[in-house]
């Protein structure tokens, strides 16, 4: 069995879903943003503004700075709430309409009566958006509050500003023990780049499509054909019997994880593809692949289902 994202068509097209404007609270433009994005040789990203009344509720327009071999998905960060530690949520919609009606979050604070953040995430997948629960160890999110975002078709695993801004960037904690509810849900990782401080190019998806549009780009987010990275390539991931043969750029580790404390990792030098034998997983149900480079920096797999 070959995960979807190395047996359907297309290629792999490298995009930042998590990014901020001066139209909330980052630091530059939207312009320069997507022209920083398109310059770094990224082939599409996602603003997604704080969609907030302080911020007058933006849903940042990016269409005029598509360009030849660049695209934008039109998109924002959601918050309402609260959560169970009395925050709000934050909520990541990418592929919104540009006309998605605001909720009842003048600021950052819990108003009575508010829109919850499930019925705020569960809109935004009517409307048609990828739907990701923000950077779930930043947030201080409970597995309770995880579990009620019915909605979401992802986790952010890794966020890129939470890493340099508080070294809390980790968001595989909550998604694993998801997964082994049965939850069916895929893994991104994300810039959340406000320009502010180092918080930009260092984690991102790559997501196969015949096209690089708009529309291919979401359908394959949607179906879970991607993988995130902050530098190595994945390849080929194949489960065949009771391994996983796993081609990639160089590395050094290749990793694959399961339920509870299944894993099994391989260590060498500049390998291309490893054979991960399975007994260490048991009986876990899903399971997906890490592998890390010589930098130590790691590529993450969607999981699949055994
Ligand atoms: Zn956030
Ligand atoms: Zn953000």
């Amino acid at each position: 069995m070959r995960l979807s994202a190395f047996s359907t068509p297309g290629r792999f097209w490298r995009g930042n879903l998590h990014t901020h404007s001066n139209l909330s609270d980052g630091a530059l433009p939207p312009e320069e943003v997507c022209r920083r994005y398109r310059a770094e040789g990224y082939d599409f990203m996602a603003l997604t503004d704080h969609f907030v009344g302080c911020f007058g509720y933006p849903v940042a327009d990016t269409v005029p700075f598509r360009a030849e071999g660049f695209t934008t998905l039109i998109g924002a960060e959601l918050h309402s709430g609260p959560m169970s530690n009395g925050e709000l949520w934050h909520i990541l919609a990418v592929g919104l309409p540009p006309d998605f009606a605001p909720g009842n979050a003048p600021d950052f604070r819990v108003q009575p009566g508010m829109e919850t953040g499930p019925e705020i995430a569960a809109r935004a997948v009517a409307a048609g958006a990828f739907v990701a629960i923000a950077h779930p160890q930043w947030s201080g999110l409970t597995l309770a509050d995880a579990r009620s975002l019915t909605a979401a078709h992802a986790v952010e695993v890794y966020n890129h500003g939470c890493a340099m801004g508080c070294d809390r960037p980790d968001g595989f904690a909550i998604a694993d023990l998801l997964l082994t509810e049965g939850r069916d849900l895929s893994l991104i990782a994300t810039d959340d780049a406000h320009f502010s401080e180092p918080d930009h190019f260092g984690g991102w998806v790559m997501v196969k499509a015949t096209e690089n549009t708009p529309e291919a780009l979401l359908a394959a987010l949607k179906s879970g054909q991607f993988y995130s990275s902050q530098g190595p390539e994945l390849r080929d991931v194949v489960v065949e019997g009771n391994r996983v043969i796993v081609e990639s750029s160089a590395v050094v580790s290749v990793i694959v994880q399961g339920a509870g404390t299944g894993a099994k990792a391989v260590h060498g030098q500049s390998m291309t593809r490893a054979e991960v034998p399975l007994e260490r997983l048991g009986a876990s149900h899903w399971l997906r692949v890490t592998v890390i480079d010589a930098a130590g920096r790691r590529a993450w797999s969607n999981p699949v289902r055994r």
